[in-house]
């Protein structure tokens, strides 16, 4: 598979820039030579992933319906209420695809399930949603096994790849404004502190999950004593030590700060939410499996006799909440760290901002003041 020149530039850019929204225009897109039974697939109109989407879909022939998630990729726009059940119906109605298939069924990303609810999508619409594979290079196999995922296919895999993509990301807005900050006082520290930013990068989303509890403060530590070391190596005098200790500690707290999930090695944000629990009532179960279709770290076993399932892997659950949002009996919730029942509404209703914290999406989509709790 090629790579144009133009499409580099900016996968490297829109990678370095991912905290910023890069919206791309919603709408119909195509992949091949699609008729009308050709599979139909969702996302948000953030433009990396629209155009690794067309990548992925080489080789198939697709319609590619782009909802509006304000320029955001899929997961954090479904999270944080920017890709929502009526995004996602506004964009099946309105782009065109129905004048073009004769069927009615549309793949969503998997990581949409936080905040699109696919019972209330075909109930609104008509259009039969599955959610697909997490990751779009897996649909072309997805729709060859006739749209059934494997279990690969439903975990969020965090390799190499994208861990420098993530450290990319990170390092990239951390240098420059260290960098920028440096440079009028003292403009001969900006490239060392630039340099920093990056490694430290790089070691946290490398081996930061690596690292034996308490990480934070161990990485911490290992920040301030790599910048005393090398302050002293070049020479530096006390003023120099402590300056560069001190942006060390900030740097390593500032990247081991888990916003709203972007290093999904901490499993969850630093509010309450993390001592939040899953739990299951089984009364409630009827063994739809909604939950173990979206969960992106499998937790879930399919049990068959009563058929239901069970939490057979707590350890690993992130507090994502897509299970509790797509579970049409309310047979999930949390518990938070008193043992109190958070509603599933709750989650439903109460979206993550930027820090992690839930808030309620006002109207105009703007973050409002009130915060989640027991209710
Ligand atoms: S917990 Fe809910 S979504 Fe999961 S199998 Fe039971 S009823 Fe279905
Ligand atoms: S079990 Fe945890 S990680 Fe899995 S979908 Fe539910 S909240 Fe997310």
């Amino acid at each position: 598979m090629s790579l144009r020149w133009s499409d580099l530039w900016r996968d490297v850019a829109q990678t370095a820039l991912r905290l910023v929204p890069w919206p791309t225009e919603p709408g119909l897109r195509s992949v091949g030579d699609p008729g009308p039974e050709s599979p139909v697939v969702v996302t948000g109109n953030y433009d990396l992933t629209v155009r690794r989407l067309v990548r992925a879909l080489r080789g198939v022939d697709a319609w590619i319906v782009v909802a509006a998630s304000g320029g955001i990729n899929v997961w954090c726009a479904a999270s944080g209420g920017h890709l929502t059940t009526h995004q996602v119906v506004a964009a099946l109605k309105t782009c065109g695809v129905e004048e073009r298939v004769r069927h009615r069924r549309a793949v969503l990303p998997q990581l949409a399930a936080t905040g699109v609810i696919g019972r209330d999508v075909s109930r609104r619409c008509g259009w039969k949603v599955r959610f697909g594979p997490a990751r779009a290079d897996d649909l072309p196999e997805y729709f060859a096994n006739r749209d059934q995922k494997t279990d690969a296919m439903r975990r969020v895999r965090f390799g190499v790849v994208e861990r420098l993509e993530m450290a990319c990301t990170w390092a990239a807005p951390t240098a420059f404004l260290l960098a920028a900050a440096a440079a009028p006082f003292r403009p001969g520290w900006s490239i060392p502190l630039a340099g920093g930013a990056t490694a430290l990068s790089v070691a946290l989303f490398l081996g930061y999950d690596r690292i034996p509890a308490p990480r934070r403060t161990l990485f911490a530590a290992g920040a301030a004593i790599l910048a005393a070391v090398c302050v002293t190596l070049a020479g530096g005098g006390a003023p120099a030590l402590a300056t560069g200790v001190a942006a060390g500690l900030v740097l390593a707290a500032v990247l081991t700060y888990d916003y709203s999930g972007t290093t999904p090695i901490e499993g969850g944000s630093h509010f309450e939410e993390r001592r939040w629990r899953i739990v299951l009532d089984p009364e409630r179960c009827d063994g739809v499996f909604s939950c173990w279709e979206v969960c992106p770290e499998a937790c879930f076993e399919k049990r068959q006799d009563p058929r239901r399932v069970e939490i057979a892997y707590h350890e690993r659950c992130v507090r994502c909440g897509a299970c509790v949002v797509q579970c049409p009996k309310d047979a999930l919730s949390f518990n938070d760290a008193d043992g109190r029942r958070i509603e599933p509404d709750v989650i439903r209703r109460f979206k993550l901002n930027l820090l992690g914290k839930r808030v309620v999406a006002s109207p105009q989509g703007k973050q409002g003041q009130e915060e989640a709790g027991t209710r």
